[in-house]
């Protein structure tokens, strides 16, 4: 089972495999184009993925990430215990890549509990609007997951230093454009990332 792999000078923390979407770009889709298996036939408990952590030198790493097949804030709770065990005696930038949809999942608005843990949101966006947002990610919120995902970024804001909204760079350009003027609407930075390819 792989909690924590490294990739560059950052440590990742791989914490579930469970989604609410089905995006049409998923990694989890295509398994050959990733090097390490992170399918996970049972979730860590934090404890396990704490000892993983503290069990390694983290003043080499430049961040702590969590990201993994599925979305790490699906188990919000064992994140944000993580981190805080992690920032007790460690200096750590820590992100957290994510869907934007856990105040969906969750029922409620989760941003206050990210204040003085988590450092960075990197939150994909994908479509400039519900309807071409559901057509890719295909979530069970439906239509109600993109205006989700626009309240959690705002919100975060509030809370966490650095918030980013990230794309995919294949992207048709009409729709690239749509997310740069949400973005710029919300004052925070979009970050073109490149699709993996199988
Ligand atoms: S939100 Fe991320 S983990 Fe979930 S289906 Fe889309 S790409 Fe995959």
């Amino acid at each position: 089972m792989i909690m924590t792999y490294e990739i560059e000078d950052n440590l990742y923390v791989n914490l579930t495999n469970r989604c609410p979407n089905a995006c049409r770009f998923c990694i989890r889709n295509k398994p050959e184009a990733f090097a390490h298996d992170l399918w996970l036939d049972q979730e860590p408990s934090a404890g396990e993925v704490i000892r993983e952590i503290l069990a390694r030198e983290l003043s080499q790493y430049r961040q702590l990430v969590f990201c993994g097949f599925g979305e790490p804030l699906e188990r919000l709770e064992e994140v944000l215990e993580i981190v805080r065990r992690v920032k007790e005696k460690n200096k750590i930038y820590v992100r957290i890549n994510t869907n934007g949809l856990a105040g969906k999942i969750h029922r409620r608005d989760v941003t206050p509990q990210f204040e003085t843990l988590i450092d960075g949101l990197s939150i994909s966006l994908n479509a400039g609007n519900a309807e071409e947002y559901d057509a890719v990610c295909h979530s069970v919120f439906g239509l109600e997951a993109f205006p989700a995902i626009l309240d959690f970024a705002a919100k975060s804001k509030a809370y966490v230093q650095d918030v980013q909204f990230s794309v995919v760079d294949c992207l048709p350009p009409d729709r690239l454009a749509a997310c740069r003027k949400i973005a710029a609407e919300l004052d925070i930075p979009l970050k073109v990332r490149r699709e993996v390819k199988a």
